[in-house]
């Protein structure tokens, strides 16, 4: 028997409810806020994420699915979503003044070669959001606001808390990379990958998940902020607390990927079940991607979350985000004359967006009542001789129990009303 490969889900039944439930509950949250879709290619050319997200991140040294094509070009299954979004934006010149700002959401599949265990699969999907073209401190604020918005609408707002760090820019980071490389020097027992880290990327042994415990006393990032960077992060920091989200400040949160500046954050949940896993939501401003891939100076900020974290999260705390998954109808044909009416009624019922199922199993009455209550049917009607002669039916609402009879030509109209 030929099996999923490992780290992959087949998502069907009851899961497949949950993600849709939070993919439609977010995706409203997105559009409040006037952001629109935009999908680009599931696989990419490697060179576009060894260039944005950097060669020392774990994602490309050691997380990407890699492959050549038949032509020998080079490709990745990619395994996040800003630096494709950053391409297409460059190659469809969405730069120009008429698109900006450019306010996008994305939702799809995400590729990494990491270990398989709860909360971390190979084939995992992200939300995510980008804003490019203002670099506004009230659009940072904006994004806290969105993911307050965001956990508000999945009602898990009280489980979870905000991360925050302000990455130094300019001169000021060249002379923090200096103080922090004095400091890192002096261990001898640093991991393999931190020895490299320090001589190609020092700030990223401050996240490193193993040594991560022996950076508690390096040089701290918001001492060497600019005085204009120290003011936005502080104005950043007040805000945020007005709108109500519990925030932290981590002098040690670098993020994994290259190219942030400025604010960034990790939103996380607060229970223990899902151990390093918990982070739920990641993300900050990006002022120097869309140059750094050949595009115009543009700055840009976003984030993106891991659907199937929120969805562990919601299971663990018997969240229901409520949607409706009960049929309006369900429609039972007595002979087959009955069913060649039913048909008909049925297309005119879904044409009109009434949800509808139907029996073409031949099951007995009994066992069609039992489908119907398994489907959370609103109401069933029975269609048999007396309903072709009388051209009239009788609608059971499954939920009061009362009976209408109506005429078949009025069907829709009574179904829509009842909606
Ligand atoms: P982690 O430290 O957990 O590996 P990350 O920093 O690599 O996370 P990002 O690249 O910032 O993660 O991706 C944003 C979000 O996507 C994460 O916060 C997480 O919710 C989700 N995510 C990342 N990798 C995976 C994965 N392998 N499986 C499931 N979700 C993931
Ligand atoms: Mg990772």
């Amino acid at each position: 028997m030929i099996q999923k490969p490992r780290g992959t889900q087949d998502i069907f039944e009851i899961k497949s409810k949950q993600y849709n439930d939070l993919e439609n509950t977010i995706i409203n949250v997105l559009k409040t806020y006037n952001l629109n879709e935009i999908r680009t290619p599931i696989f990419e050319a490697k060179e576009l994420f060894v260039r944005s997200v950097g060669e020392t991140s774990d994602v490309v040294s050691k997380e990407m699915y890699e492959f050549f094509d038949k032509k020998g070009r080079e490709f990745v299954l990619r395994p996040e979503g800003t630096a494709p979004i950053v391409r297409s934006l460059i190659e469809n010149k969405l730069y120009a003044p008429e698109f900006l700002p450019l306010k996008l959401y994305y939702v799809g599949p995400m590729f990494r070669y990491e270990r398989p265990q709860t909360g971390r699969y190979r084939q995992f999907e992200q939300i995510g959001v980008e804003i490019l073209g203002v670099d506004s401190v009230y659009q940072d604020i904006e994004i806290l606001a969105m993911l307050d918005s965001i956990t508000k609408a999945i009602k898990i707002d009280t489980k979870v808390e905000l991360d925050l760090n302000y990455l130094v820019t300019g001169k000021q980071r060249e002379i923090y990379i200096k103080e922090l490389t004095k400091f890192l020097v002096d261990f001898d027992d640093l991991c393999d990958d931190c020895e490299v880290r320090i001589h190609k990327n020092p700030l990223r042994t401050l996240d490193c998940k193993i040594d991560f415990n022996k950076f508690k006393t390096a040089p701290k990032m918001t001492s060497f902020l600019s005085k204009e960077d120290e003011q936005r992060f502080q104005q950043i920091l007040e805000a945020g607390k007005k709108i109500g989200l519990k925030i932290n400040i981590n002098q040690r949160l670098v993020r994994g990927l290259d190219y942030y500046t400025g604010l960034i954050f990790e939103l996380k949940y607060l229970e223990s079940s899902l151990g390093s896993q918990s982070t739920i939501i990641a993300g900050g401003r990006y002022n120097n991607l869309v140059k750094d891939l050949d595009g115009p100076d543009l700055p840009a900020i976003g984030f993106a979350m891991g659907v199937e974290r929120l969805i562990l999260i919601l299971e663990e705390n018997q969240i229901n985000l409520n949607h409706d998954h009960g049929i309006d109808l369900y429609t039972i044909a007595l002979s087959s004359e009955a069913m060649i009416l039913n048909l008909e009624i049925i297309r005119d019922l879904r044409n009109n967006d009434i949800r509808v199922e139907t029996d073409y199993l031949n099951r007995s009455l009994k066992s069609n009542f039992k489908q119907a209550e398994k489907l959370q049917a609103k109401n069933v009607i029975v269609i048999g001789d007396n309903e072709i002669k009388t051209q009239k039916i009788v609608i059971k609402n499954q939920i009061n129990k009362a009976q209408t009879e109506v005429k078949i030509s009025d069907l829709v109209e009574e179904m829509k009303a009842g909606k």
